[in-house]
């Protein structure tokens, strides 16, 4: 059986086809995958658990019907999502997945991150990521009435999308030596992680190791789910996989 991981979809009030396609993918994987990896950014933006916007209910309540089937399923925050907390997973039945994890994926020592821990040059997101990890900051941040938190995380966006526009590429691209490093530093050979929305399969050597780095694509163009079983990796859409199952 095939092992899936998606990440970056975004999910929001404005793209409900997405939705759509989530619902459609974890309806055909339930029961018929050996584990679906959600590696971040699930949503554009989480605020809490206890947010009862729509769509987080339907995603909550789709979740939690994969979970149910038996298949499990492990979600890992991004840097959107970051305060996903016990009780999404608890309601979704999921496992939340600390940055960076290690795992066995069909006999290859594989580290799964979300991605944003790899873009080192950027400094300033460094900064602020360190910050809103804090668990002081976020208990602080929680405690606010959730109007304030959803008009805070809108101005959040707003500042956010304003600053990558002046940041070159390269410094929104991961750092190869982070890379290294962290294949180094947890000796696996593969890497999987999302967040750059640069999707791609990248053959490289650390150490004089053959390693591979996988990176999946966002849900806004690219629609990645990527399928790995004990014969190897492919990065498909998601439309083209639910087609040839
Ligand atoms: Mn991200």
């Amino acid at each position: 059986m095939a092992t899936l991981f998606i990440s970056d979809l975004h999910l929001c009030g404005e793209r409900p086809d997405k939705l759509a396609s989530l619902e459609r993918l974890l309806a055909h994987a339930a029961g018929r995958v050996d584990a679906l990896y959600i590696l971040g950014d699930l949503f554009e933006i989480w605020v809490g658990d206890d947010d009862d916007t729509q769509p987080y209910p339907a995603v909550v309540q789709y979740l939690r019907q994969f979970s149910d089937s038996g298949t499990p399923l492990y979600v890992m925050r991004g840097n959107r999502d970051f305060l996903i907390g016990d009780g999404f997973a608890s309601m979704t039945g999921s496992t939340l997945l600390v940055d960076p994890t290690s795992t066995d994926l069909h006999g290859t020592p594989a580290l799964l991150m979300h991605g944003d821990l790899l873009c080192t040059q950027d400094v300033d997101y460094q900064a602020f990521r360190r910050k809103v990890r804090d668990p002081h900051w976020q208990r602080a941040f929680l405690a606010k009435p959730l109007w304030l938190r959803k008009l805070t995380g809108k101005v959040a966006r707003m500042r956010s999308r304003l600053a990558s526009r002046g940041k070159p590429q390269y410094i929104m691209d991961v750092d190869q030596r982070a890379v290294e490093d962290a294949l180094r530093g947890h000796a696996a050979t593969l890497l999987i992680h999302g967040h750059t929305h640069r999707p791609g399969i990248y053959d490289l050597a650390v150490d004089g190791r053959a390693v591979r780095r996988i990176v999946l694509g966002d849900w806004y163009e690219q629609d990645s789910v990527l399928v790995c079983d004990r014969y190897g990796q492919s990065l498909l859409r998601v439309q083209d996989y639910l087609g040839q199952v």
